[in-house]
């Protein structure tokens, strides 16, 4: 499972939208599923409390005994936090509701915005070889959320394509320039992800054209098309590359994939020289 002669430093990747709907627990499954395509091992850690991206990956409730709340709060070995998932090289750390009372005991805790960072560095995750750990963050700018943006080398942010999309954003730079000025100097935009795009839509054209005009080279090549494939995925548990392996949203996460792999000079062939 590990290769101790080599132990590897995952990169570490936030997927944050304060704004609940835009396709960030879609993008962490499925851009999960496209890196392990490409032979990388990959953790999610479910950071919201609605446990979606625990479903979306075949984990039942009934399996969640140890959840990112333990991870947070309790300090668990690492193994009983850990599942591994239906896609090869995919693990998760699940969530469940307990996590929603966490804003609340972290708000007591001194190292309340450190503890996730504190858990993922860990010299213990070593052992697990992962080469990324993609965080899928609730939908607010909580204490949960601010502990993904200290914890993380970069953050990936969904855009819906659609009216207001680019509103939202200037609430969560001022975050990132907040937790870049403090805790996490270090912390990069890993880039906006426009998602459910619908080439026949004006509005999403506009939205395109307006989020590459304001943000630059920051926006992906790589957009997500609306897809019902994509949206029908989760309620079989599984990523879309697996549930429609040809769908045009599936397409899209591989080409997300490659295109984060590319710039990260991450590739097959160190996997099968270790
Ligand atoms: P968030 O995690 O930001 O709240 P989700 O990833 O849960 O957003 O997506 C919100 C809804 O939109 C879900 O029902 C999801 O299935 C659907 N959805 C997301 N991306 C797509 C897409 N590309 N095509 C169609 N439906 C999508
Ligand atoms: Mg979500």
């Amino acid at each position: 499972m590990s290769d101790p002669i080599r132990p590897r430093k995952p990169r570490v990747m936030a997927i944050a939208n304060q704004k609940g709907g835009v396709g960030k627990t879609t993008t962490a499954i499925n851009l999960a599923a496209g890196l392990a395509e490409l032979g990388a091992r990959i953790l999610v850690v479910d950071l919201d409390p609605q446990g979606n991206a625990s479903t979306g990956l075949g984990i039942e409730a009934s399996r969640r005994a140890k959840t990112s709340y333990d991870l947070l709060l309790d300090k668990p070995a690492l193994d009983e936090v850990i599942q591994p998932t239906r896609t090869d090289t995919l693990f998760i750390c699940p969530a469940n509701a307990d996590l929603a009372s966490a804003d609340i005991e972290l708000a007591v805790n001194e190292r309340r915005s450190q503890l996730l960072r504190e858990a993922l560095r860990q010299d213990d995750m070593e052992r697990f070889g992962f080469d990324y750990i993609l965080i899928d963050c609730p939908p607010s700018l909580s204490l949960l959320t601010v502990n993904a943006l200290i914890a993380c080398d970069s953050v990936l942010v969904p855009l819906q394509s659609e009216f207001f999309a680019l509103e939202g954003l200037s609430q969560l730079m001022l975050t990132i320039r907040e937790v870049r000025s403090t805790a996490n100097p270090a912390l990069k935009i890993e880039g906006v992800l426009l998602t459910m795009y619908d080439k026949r839509n004006n509005l999403s054209q506009l939205v395109e054209g307006d989020a590459r005009q304001n943000l630059g080279d920051l926006v992906f090549r790589t957009m997500i098309p609306r897809n019902v494939r994509v949206s029908e995925a989760p309620s079989y548990a599984l990523p879309v590359l697996a549930y429609d392996s040809g769908s045009k949203g599936s397409e899209a996460y591989r080409a997300l994939a490659q295109e984060i792999a590319t710039r990260h000079g991450f590739s097959v062939q160190r996997e099968a020289a270790c």
